[in-house]
C-alpha cells in the first residue's frame, strides 16, 4: 500500500476525534478515514502509511449512514473545534456511551458479563452555546490586518469566525471588541514562527449565574500599550465585562499562557454557582467548561457518594474545590453535615481559591493542600495529618489519569468508596483495572456529555471496597 492508493472501506467504529476506522481489504491494516461514520462504505484515498496503520481522506461516500446530517455550522471541516457536526446528536451520544463501555471492557479487562451497571449517557437538551470558556488566538491576515478566531483544523493558522455555535455569545462580542481595539491602535499579533508581535490570544470566561465575563489578554511583552483606553473601549462595547487581566507570555512557540497575570480592571475573580454552591474563579484555575452539564455531573457524584452525615472526604485533584465543596455544602444544607473535607491540588492559586470558596459557602471543616497529589498525600500520611479512615475518596485527574503510586496512597486511607470522575475513558479504564487489583470494584458507570460535538466524554464511576 502506498500514498494515493484508493480502496473501498467499510467503517466499523469511530475515534474520539471523529475519524471512522476500517481495515484495508487484503492487507488488514487499520485505516483512519477522516469524517467517515460507522456503517458507511466509502471510497478512501490514502494520505499516510505507517507499518501499523494508514490514514485516508474520503473521496466518496458509497453507502451513507442514517446518522449522517448536514452540518449546521459553516466552519465545519475548517475549524478545529467540533469533530462531530456531521453526525446527529443522538447518534453521537450513543457513540460516546459505547466508547466508554468499550474502553472499560477492552482496556480495563472487565468482561461483558461483569457486574458493572453502565448507565445511559446524560446529554444536553439543547447542546448549543454551552461553553463558558473560549480561547481565541490572534494572527495577521495576508493584507497585514490583525485577526482573531480559532485555529484551523490540525494547524496553527487562524480562521476568523463570526458566530460559534457552542460558545457563549458574550465571548464572541468581547473578541470582536478586542480585535477592533487592536486594529484601531495598530497593535500587532504574535507570530509563532518569528517570535515577534504582541497579542497572542484572548481567553474569555463567562459566568452563567451572574451574566458576567472575565477577559484575559495574553501578550508577548511586559505591558499592554494604551491600557486605559483599552479598558474604556472594552467596557463600553461589552458592559458585562466584570474583570480584565493581561497574561505575560514571552515564551517562544505556542504555549497558551505564561505564569504572570496582571489585573487591569474590575474583580479579580469570576463568580459562578454549581448545585447552589458559590465559586470564585481565578483566571488560571481549572473550572468545568459546561455549567449546565456540570450540575448534572456533580449530581451524579452526589448520588454515587450517597452521604448520610459525618463522613471524612478526600478530594484529590480538587481544583478550586468544586466537587468536595458542593458535597459538603449540600450535606450541610440538608442537616447532615460531613465531618471533614481534605482537598489536594497542585496549582497554588486554585488552592487559595478553594480556601476562599469554603468560606464563601460557610464551610468550616475543609482543608486544602497544594502540591503534587501523590507527594502531598504521602507527606500528609507520613505526618499523620490524615484522618484514620476516609468514607469517600474523590479522584478527578487530568487526561493522563492517576499513577499507581497515587492510587496505592489513596487507598491507604482505607476508603469505603471511591468516586472517580474522568475526562479520558482510556486512562480511566487502565486505572479501574489497577484499582480492582488492589481491592476496589467498580459497580456503576455514568457517562456525561460535557462537550457536545467534540470527541471527549466525561464519566463518573462508583467503586466500593471489596468485601473479603
Ligand atoms: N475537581 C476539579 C478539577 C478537576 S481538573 C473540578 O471538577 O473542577 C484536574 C485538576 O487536577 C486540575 O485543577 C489540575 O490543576 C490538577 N492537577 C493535575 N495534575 C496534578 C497533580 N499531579 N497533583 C495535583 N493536582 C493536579
Amino acid at each position: 500500500m502506498q500514498k494515493n492508493d484508493i480502496f473501498e472501506i467499510n467503517i466499523t467504529v469511530i475515534t474520539e476525534d471523529g475519524d471512522g476506522i476500517g481495515r484495508i481489504p487484503g492487507d488488514g491494516r487499520v485505516v483512519f478515514c477522516k469524517g467517515a461514520l460507522p456503517g458507511e462504505k466509502i471510497e478512501a484515498q490514502i494520505i499516510k502509511v505507517t507499518k501499523d496503520y494508514a490514514v485516508a481522506k474520503v473521496n466518496e461516500i458509497i453507502e451513507k449512514s442514517p446518522d449522517r446530517i448536514t452540518p449546521d455550522c459553516s466552519y465545519t471541516g475548517k475549524c478545529g473545534g467540533c469533530s462531530f457536526r456531521h453526525c446527529s446528536y443522538e447518534a453521537h451520544l450513543k457513540t460516546k456511551q459505547q466508547y466508554v463501555r468499550d474502553c472499560i471492557e477492552r482496556i480495563g479487562g472487565f468482561s461483558e458479563n461483569s457486574k458493572i451497571e453502565f448507565l445511559p449517557i446524560i446529554g444536553m437538551e439543547n447542546p448549543y452555546n454551552y461553553r463558558n470558556k473560549a480561547i481565541f488566538p490572534f494572527s495577521t491576515d495576508r493584507d497585514g490586518n490583525i485577526i482573531s478566531g480559532f485555529y484551523r483544523k490540525n494547524s496553527h493558522s487562524v480562521i476568523e469566525i463570526d458566530n460559534c455555535k457552542i460558545e457563549n455569545p458574550m465571548a464572541s462580542q468581547i473578541r470582536l471588541a478586542v480585535t477592533e481595539f487592536a486594529t484601531t491602535y495598530n497593535l500587532t499579533a504574535y507570530n509563532e514562527e518569528t517570535g515577534k508581535g504582541l497579542i497572542r490570544n484572548l481567553m474569555v470566561r463567562t459566568s452563567r449565574s451572574q451574566s458576567e465575563a472575565m477577559a484575559v489578554l495574553a501578550i508577548n511583552g511586559n505591558t499592554l500599550p494604551h491600557t486605559n483606553e483599552f479598558i474604556s473601549f472594552l467596557t463600553e462595547k461589552c458592559p458585562f465585562v466584570s474583570s480584565v487581566f493581561v497574561n505575560i507570555n514571552k515564551t517562544s512557540g505556542n504555549k497558551v499562557s505564561g505564569d504572570k497575570y496582571i489585573h487591569l480592571y474590575g474583580k479579580e475573580k469570576l463568580r459562578d454557582a454549581i448545585l447552589d454552591t458559590w465559586f470564585d474563579i481565578s483566571p488560571m484555575s481549572f473550572y468545568q467548561v459546561n455549567p449546565e452539564q456540570t450540575d448534572r455531573l456533580y449530581s451524579v457524584v452526589k448520588d454515587f457518594a450517597n452521604l448520610r452525615g459525618n463522613e471524612n472526604i478526600l478530594d484529590i485533584y480538587c481544583g478550586i474545590g468544586t466537587i468536595g465543596l458542593c458535597l459538603a455544602n449540600n450535606a450541610q444544607k440538608s442537616g447532615n453535615p460531613i465531618k471533614s473535607l481534605t482537598g489536594i491540588e497542585y496549582i497554588r492559586q486554585a488552592v487559595v481559591d478553594a480556601e476562599h470558596n469554603a468560606t464563601l459557602n460557610d464551610i468550616t471543616n475543609a482543608k486544602f493542600y497544594d502540591g503534587d497529589a501523590g507527594k502531598v498525600l504521602s507527606d500528609l500520611s507520613e505526618k499523620g495529618a490524615l484522618a484514620d479512615k476516609y468514607d469517600l475518596v474523590i479522584l478527578d485527574p487530568p487526561r493522563k489519569g492517576c499513577d499507581k503510586k497515587l492510587l496505592d496512597t489513596a487507598i491507604s486511607v482505607n476508603p469505603e468508596k471511591i468516586v472517580y470522575v474522568s475526562c479520558n475513558a482510556a486512562t480511566l479504564a487502565r486505572d479501574l483495572k489497577y484499582l480492582r487489583e488492589i481491592g476496589y470494584e467498580p459497580n456503576k458507570v455514568q457517562p456525561v456529555d460535557m462537550f457536545p460535538f467534540a470527541g471527549h466524554v466525561e464519566s463518573v464511576v462508583c467503586l466500593e471496597k471489596r468485601k473479603c
